[in-house]
């Protein structure tokens, strides 16, 4: 008889979970994987894949307003969002039941429960209270919204959770953080036709991208007529039926029928058993501390994904969730590369952005050249709309290696996942002048700036 019920028990069926069981099943494990909501997770259910879909669904209100540059006569526009949640429902259950189909597929075995660990090799199943024994545990539960201080009247504030469930699209909505979901869904209501303010605690939103990434996408936010004030908090909301009263640390007040908080996420390791079997938490951070093999303080227990709390995205999670089966069960030892993580922020106008910004090149190397343009991109000669493009490239002076790539428009995500490679190969900026330009693009004038827009180079002294 097997020593343990299984070789792998894996808590949570999201991006992580859900590789590291495929693959170890697929390297011959006895695989079960555990979860307590849908299957999927963050990202399928209530994260990327509705959040993307509601942001492709907004910007067809840009589409329909520059049709009349190119001739087009649209008579009336109007919108449903019960249509759209309907719609959107739909396809996250078909991704669901796709993505509980391949588990299986895989050999895996799917048990429907929350699960919470008993010791170092037994986890307790609370739907029928019964206990697994497994060689190894997999942490991969993810994160869940924080709420921030308990301010008077936080009971009527929602998270991005609810906001893809909500009953009716808000006519006006506060949003509180200025990070990566509280410029996504001010981009979506906006372009649903909410009037927006997002509240920000600091001076400027997108704390951590480049400087110039930060400036552009407020202007070009606020030329879309969404407010945003920052330097303040929000201290109390006060609710009168449908209609909220949002007070502020400046002594001002904003009335909206929605109040929404976007402030972060934070691991899910509460009441996971933790301290049953010795699993350390990072405490710098929060999260289940690992090594770079994704093992934490217990040789038999792995975390991968948000609840180690390293890189929050979903293609970070799968790599993590497939090195750790390829390292346990595959006889190959794989560790995850987290430099250069390309990533976008799909406010609109989006972002995109791989490697250093100027600030951190410009701490990290004696001599950086920053190559930077700001133009209006072709579509917005004929539609007349107010915008720009903002492209810079990072460049190490010494080497000429290109160090980041910092995008702001229209398909900034797709470009930037392409020019990712060309980092991740440490492509130099003579590679990208020896790339022919492909005409007429937006993404043309990364392989066309010849001259340095800015030259930055530290005396020995400093
Ligand atoms: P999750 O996908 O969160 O999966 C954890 C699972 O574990 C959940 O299903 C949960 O129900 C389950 N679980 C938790 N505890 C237990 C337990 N004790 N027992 C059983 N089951 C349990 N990333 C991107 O790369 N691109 C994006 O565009 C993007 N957009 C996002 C938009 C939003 C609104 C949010 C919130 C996140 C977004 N992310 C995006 C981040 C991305 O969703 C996460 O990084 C990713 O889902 C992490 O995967 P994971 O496997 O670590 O955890
Ligand atoms: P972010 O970390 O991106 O942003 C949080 C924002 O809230 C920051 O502006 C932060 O300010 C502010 N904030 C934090 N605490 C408080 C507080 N107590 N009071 C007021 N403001 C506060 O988190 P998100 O919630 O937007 O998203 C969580 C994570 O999910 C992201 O970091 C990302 O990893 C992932 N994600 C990825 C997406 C993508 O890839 N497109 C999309 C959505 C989410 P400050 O900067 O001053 O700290």
């Amino acid at each position: 008889m097997a020593e343990f019920d299984v070789d792998l028990f894996v808590i949570g069926g999201g991006s992580g979970g859900v590789r590291a069981a495929r693959i170890a099943a697929g390297h011959g494990a006895r695989v079960m994987i555990a979860e307590e909501y849908r299957m999927g997770g963050t990202c399928v259910i209530r994260g990327c894949v509705p959040k993307k879909l509601f942001v492709i669904g907004s910007h067809v209100r840009h589409e329909i307003e520059d049709a009349a540059g190119f001739g087009w006569t649209i008579p009336s526009m109007s919108f449903d969002w019960a249509t759209l949640i309907a719609n959107k429902d739909k396809e996250i259950a078909r991704l669901e039941a796709a993505y509980t189909t391949n588990v299986e597929k895989s050999g895996a075995r799917i048990v429907k429960s929350r699960a919470v660990i008993e010791d170092k090799h037994t986890v307790r199943l609370l739907a029928d209270d019964k206990k697994i024994t497994a060689k190894y545990i997999l942490i991969a539960t993810g994160g869940a919204p924080n709420h921030g201080a308990a301010i008077p009247g936080i009971e009527h504030v929602i998270s991005s959770n609810e906001a893809f469930h909500l009953k009716k699209l808000p006519k006006r909505i506060v949003i509180q953080g200025g990070g990566y979901i509280a410029l996504e869904f001010a981009g979506i209501f906006a372009g649903y036709g909410s009037d927006v303010t997002v509240i920000y605690r600091g001076d400027n939103i997108l704390r951590g991208f480049d400087e110039d990434v930060r400036a552009h996408v407020r202007s070009e936010m606020e030329k879309q007529g969404i407010t945003i004030l920052t330097g303040c908090t929000v201290t109390k909301v006060d609710r009168h039926g449908e209609d909220f009263t949002t007070h502020l640390s400046n002594g001002s007040s904003i009335a909206s029928d929605q109040v929404m908080f976007a402030i972060g996420r934070h691991p899910n390791v509460a009441n996971l058993g933790l301290e049953n079997a010795g699993v350390a938490i990072n405490l710098k951070n929060g999260g289940i501390a690992v090594d770079h093999f994704s093992k934490s303080s217990v040789d038999s227990i792995y975390g991968i994904g948000d609840v180690t709390h390293r890189h929050n995205l979903t293609p970070v999670a799968i790599r993590e969730g497939h090195a750790f089966a390829d390292t346990v069960f595959g006889k190959r030892e794989v560790q995850v590369d987290h430099a250069n993580i390309p990533t976008a922020v799909f406010s609109q106008p989006e972002v995109g952005t791989v490697g250093l910004t100027e600030t951190e090149a410009r701490a990290q190397f004696s001599h950086v050249d920053i190559y930077k343009t700001t133009f209006r991109p072709i579509k917005a000669t004929m539609s007349g709309r107010d915008t720009r493009v903002l492209m810079k490239l990072v460049v190490d002076g010494s080497t000429d290696r290109v160090l980041g790539c910092h995008i702001v428009g229209d398909a900034a995500a797709e470009i930037t996942q392409a020019v990712a490679i060309a980092v991740k190969m440490k492509a130099t900026k003579a590679d990208f002048d020896a790339t022919i330009a492909l005409h007429p693009t937006a993404a043309e004038e990364l392989v066309t700036m010849r001259t340095p827009t800015a030259r930055h180079v530290r005396q020995a002294a400093e």
